[in-house]
């Protein structure tokens, strides 16, 4: 067996141990585990020095979850809507999500496809090509992104299946991959895998990453490795409470994503989930980290922050107006410290 598949085997899926460590509800933790699995990488475990703890807080189930509130939803991006065939979601004119994996390296206890791991989450050889079959028949598609689950969390040959797949369709101008194993499990990039990877470019992989305690000298090689290949890489971060809800945490994620080459790509504010509202912010609080970023570190530093409508409308950026007032062809701005600067529109 692969080490890194060795690695991920070990993982923490029995919440008793993490509650006993911790002195928390050993009966609720069971209870939540019914409904959304746990796994707790090793490395992350041995990390863990309080449930305060921004790592333990996204992997560790919390009695909150139990809690609903009736806004929060089983699919709050309203994928099944939007459900082409098991596993392709099509939103979007030209661009499709192609749901390869139903399995993950660690189980983030905000995620938005929590219902799809209930029940064991299982994609079978024929969702597959059926989903190829679908890209294969569309044309209008430029891009595929793959996503799960955690693709990486499929065996190279299974992996490269997919992406030989994608790669025939020659309407199919870029393919992406997301992926969160660079943070929590390091060891999957293998260069083997690397290798295997480089001949499907363009290739773009976004990378889940919510703090910067996530980035770990492994974790960095990891990213060294992916980059070394030519592969674009890009973050994905959700917005959550008492994690990164701070501009200080959230600016040195950003500076240590670019120090290994990776772009932040997506800022999302927290998806409605359903057992989730401990995690969620205020619209405000995403407004106060775009304006803590704009202008007082590298544009290079600022993703799109974005709320992904519920019902399925897609994504928007949350926005923030520089834009004060305009007279007589005359816009007054504030620029990202406030001062006050006009700029002379021309007429339409
Ligand atoms: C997020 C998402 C995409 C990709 O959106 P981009 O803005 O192009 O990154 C595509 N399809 C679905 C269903 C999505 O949720
Ligand atoms: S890695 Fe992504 S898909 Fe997997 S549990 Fe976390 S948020 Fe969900």
């Amino acid at each position: 067996m692969e080490n890194w598949k060795k690695i991920a085997a070990r993982s923490l899926t029995d919440t008793d141990v993490v509650a006993q460590k911790f002195g928390l509800d050993i009966e609720k933790l069971r209870q939540i585990n019914k409904i959304f699995p746990c796994r707790i990488p090793r490395s992350w475990m041995k990390r863990f020095t309080s449930p305060q703890d921004p790592l333990f807080r996204q992997c560790v189930p919390d009695p909150a979850e139990l809690q609903n509130n009736k806004e929060l939803l089983d699919d709050p991006l309203g994928e099944v809507r939007f459900k082409k065939s098991e596993v392709i979601v099509q939103k979007y004119p030209d661009r499709c999500l192609f749901l390869v994996s139903g399995e993950c390296a660690m189980y983030c206890r905000f995620c938005t496809r929590k219902r799809k791991f209930q029940q064991p989450f299982i994609i079978t050889q024929k969702d597959i090509d059926e989903g190829l079959h679908y890209i294969h028949q569309h044309r209008e598609l430029r891009d595929v992104l793959i996503s799960g689950g955690d693709p990486f969390m499929l065996d190279d040959d299974a992996l490269e299946y997919i992406l030989h797949g994608i790669k025939t369709a020659e309407h199919i101008r870029m393919i992406r991959i997301g992926t969160r194993t660079p943070g929590v499990l390091p060891e999957r990039i293998t260069a083997k895998l690397v290798k295997m990877l480089k001949k499907y470019h363009p290739l773009y992989i976004n990378i889940h990453f919510n703090h910067p305690d996530e980035i770990t000298p492994a974790t960095c090689r990891a990213l060294k490795r992916l980059a070394d290949a030519g592969i674009v890489l890009g973050s994905q971060t959700v917005l959550l409470k008492g994690i990164n809800d701070d501009p200080e945490v959230m600016r040195e994620l950003m500076w240590k994503l670019l120090e290994n080459r990776v772009r932040p790509y997506y800022i999302f504010q927290c998806d409605l989930v359903y057992g989730t509202e401990h995690f969620r912010t205020p619209l405000c609080k995403a407004q106060e980290i775009i304006q803590a970023l704009r202008g007082w570190s590298s544009g290079m530093a600022n993703p799109h922050l974005v709320i992904d409508l519920p019902g399925g409308g897609g994504k928007v950026p949350v926005s923030v107006d520089y834009l004060q007032k305009s007279e007589n062809g005359k816009l007054f701005y504030r620029n990202y410290c406030g001062e006050e600067y006009i700029y002379p529109d021309v007429e339409v």
